[in-house]
């Protein structure tokens, strides 16, 4: 069904008033959001849709690494959708279980994220599937660190459209091993040689990828030079008083318009 020779090859998603193929998308928000300080939050989406941005994301739950750090608070789905509300910008999170994509949908959630940690999670692939057929929902499909051939990650995203919501969106985001002084082996290369394969949009995130707010710009911007059809942007008001990613990757306000801004203009050489 990924197959470009498929029936699906005209199908074109929308988010947030963008058509993914026809303009720019950018999905911008905060790595995780805190529950404890929700002001933060706020104050990001609004300064993420003032920067540019078409859709919001925010982590609620979230895939750590370490069992003993924090691990995301329902609570914060509250803190997601109140953001949404006030900016009027269609919302992406992670889900890891059958619970949580039914809280998620029920919210109202546009977007759900599947994690490079859960794109070879097959059984979540399924679940996911079967949840959003039949609904406008969109699927925010990261690229696992792990994963090889670009048949592995095409693979993942036929899990979920083979129940009938053909809204996948594939978002490459590093892989391992790391380049060393990046987080990842940034990845944004690929993106025409799955755009060979498959008519499913590609939205890179180059924060994961290089790791630093620093070299996210450029990473940015070379994603788009090699045909991405949008970007997933971490980015915080005030970076250092974020938790998870935020404190490293985080772009301000500031750093993410002009990013958006440089990465219209080259969109519009292509
Ligand atoms: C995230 O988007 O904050 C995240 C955990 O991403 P990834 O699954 O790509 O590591
Ligand atoms: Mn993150």
């Amino acid at each position: 069904l990924m197959d470009k020779r498929s029936d699906l090859a005209s199908h074109r998603i929308k988010l947030g008033g963008v058509t993914l193929g026809e303009e720019l998308l950018v999905i911008a928000g905060a790595c995780t959001i805190d529950p404890k300080n929700p002001s933060y939050f706020y104050e990001t989406a609004v300064a993420v849709k003032e920067a540019g941005a078409n859709a919001l994301r925010g982590g609620v739950w979230k895939p750590r690494t370490n069992p003993y750090t924090f691990q995301g608070d329902v609570k914060s789905l509250d803190i997601l959708m109140e953001a949404s509300r006030r900016t009027g910008l269609p919302v992406d999170t992670e889900v890891m279980e059958e619970s949580q994509i039914k809280l998620a949908l029920d919210a109202g959630v546009a977007t759900l994220q599947v994690g490079a940690r859960n794109a070879l999670n097959y059984s979540l692939l399924r679940q996911i599937g079967r949840a959003i057929a039949g609904r406008p929902t969109a699927v925010l499909l990261k690229r696992s660190i792990h994963m090889g051939p670009l048949s592995e990650f095409i693979s993942a995203a036929e899990y979920i459209v083979a129940f009938g919501n053909p809204n996948v969106i594939l978002c490459p985001r590093g892989t391992s091993p790391a380049l060393d002084g990046y987080r990842n082996q940034p990845d944004e290369s690929i993106t025409p040689l799955l755009k060979e394969k498959t008519w499913a949009p590609v939205v890179v995130d180059p924060s994961h990828s290089v790791g630093k707010a620093a070299y996210v710009p450029a990473a940015a911007l070379a994603a788009i030079a090699y045909g991405a059809d949008g970007l997933c942007i971490e980015a915080h008001v005030e970076p250092a008083k974020g938790i998870g990613d935020d404190p490293k990757q985080a772009l301000t306000p500031d750093a993410l318009k002009k990013t958006i801004t440089d990465a219209k203009a080259l969109w519009a050489l292509r």
